[in-house]
């Protein structure tokens, strides 16, 4: 018997009911990191307007490259804040270390672990111990049995609140910069009772290919998506290949209403219920 998937509620500032795993789609969208607070206000406003009901955006960043963009850090905190008010958007943000996790509380409504911190268990106790919504990522070179594993190490701990997210793994193949693991998905739906979303950003690498992978989230019964998008992609100071404009965005999130429509799922957009 395929298990019911467990709520996991969005505490905000705004009394939206964001959740995730009951049956509602939710989106995610946002520049891959926080640039400055025009960037960050162009950004939300866009991708609101789209249909995104979680705002994204890294403060924080895991750089392949110790030369690349860093992220703007505590530095960005205030003009976050001030962009949450101006939209009410809840915010998500990847948390690198157990020691920011005090100083991020004031800013994040839910932390994501990203990709290259799956398997960093001090962390995943640490926010066990707090009742935080948790993305947990998973590890590029991760088995679904490693991931799960380390999802346990967070609800072991007493915090239940994880939401999934296949995000891509390094496989062979070259040409996408990840291999994004549809099997993952519906695997964990039929075995789990984890919420799961779909990030086809780090998933394909590639602007032009996330409109097909997130129709297929969708069709595939995820529960949402993560999505990079920027008011200037080419501008990215990371990821800028994978960034959508706010208009592709907001076309994806169009398209994926129609398959939603289909199988009778709506989505879930500012606090709302949205039909498709
Ligand atoms: C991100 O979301 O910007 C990110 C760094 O993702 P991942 O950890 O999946 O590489
Ligand atoms: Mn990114």
């Amino acid at each position: 018997m395929v298990p019911a998937t467990r709520t996991v509620r969005i505490p905000n500032a705004y009394n939206h009911d964001t959740r995730f795993g009951d049956g509602n789609f939710v989106v995610i969208a946002g520049p891959c990191a926080v640039e400055s607070h025009d960037q960050l206000l162009t950004a939300a406003r866009g991708v609101a307007l789209g249909g995104a009901a979680i705002l994204r955006g890294g403060i924080h960043k895991m750089r392949t490259n110790p030369d690349s963009f860093q992220g703007l850090g505590t530095g960005a905190f205030s003009f976050i804040n001030k962009v949450k008010q101006e939209t009410k958007m809840p915010f998500i943000s990847e948390i690198t270390d157990p020691r920011q996790i005090g100083d991020l509380l004031s800013v994040v409504d839910i932390f994501q672990v990203g990709s290259r911190n799956m398997y960093n268990y001090s962390l995943l106790k640490e926010l066990g111990q707090i009742q935080t919504p948790v993305l947990l990522k998973r590890g590029f070179s991760a088995t679904v049995e490693e991931w799960l594993k380390a999802a346990e190490y967070i609800t072991k701990a007493g915090n239940p609140n994880v939401i999934l997210c296949e995000r891509g793994i390094r496989t062979f193949e070259t040409t996408t910069r990840n291999t994004l693991d549809l099997n993952s998905v519906a695997y964990i739906k039929a075995h789990t009772d984890f919420p799961i979303i779909i990030d086809p950003s780090h998933g394909t690498g590639r602007a032009e290919l996330i409109k097909p992978l997130a129709l297929a989230a969708a069709a595939l019964g995820a529960d949402g998506l993560i999505i990079e998008a920027h008011p200037e992609p080419a501008k990215s100071l990371s990821d800028a290949a994978q960034a959508l404009s706010l208009e592709q965005f907001a076309d994806v999130v169009e398209n994926v209403d129609k398959v939603l429509h289909a199988l009778g799922r709506k989505r879930l957009t500012l606090g709302k219920v949205e039909n498709v």
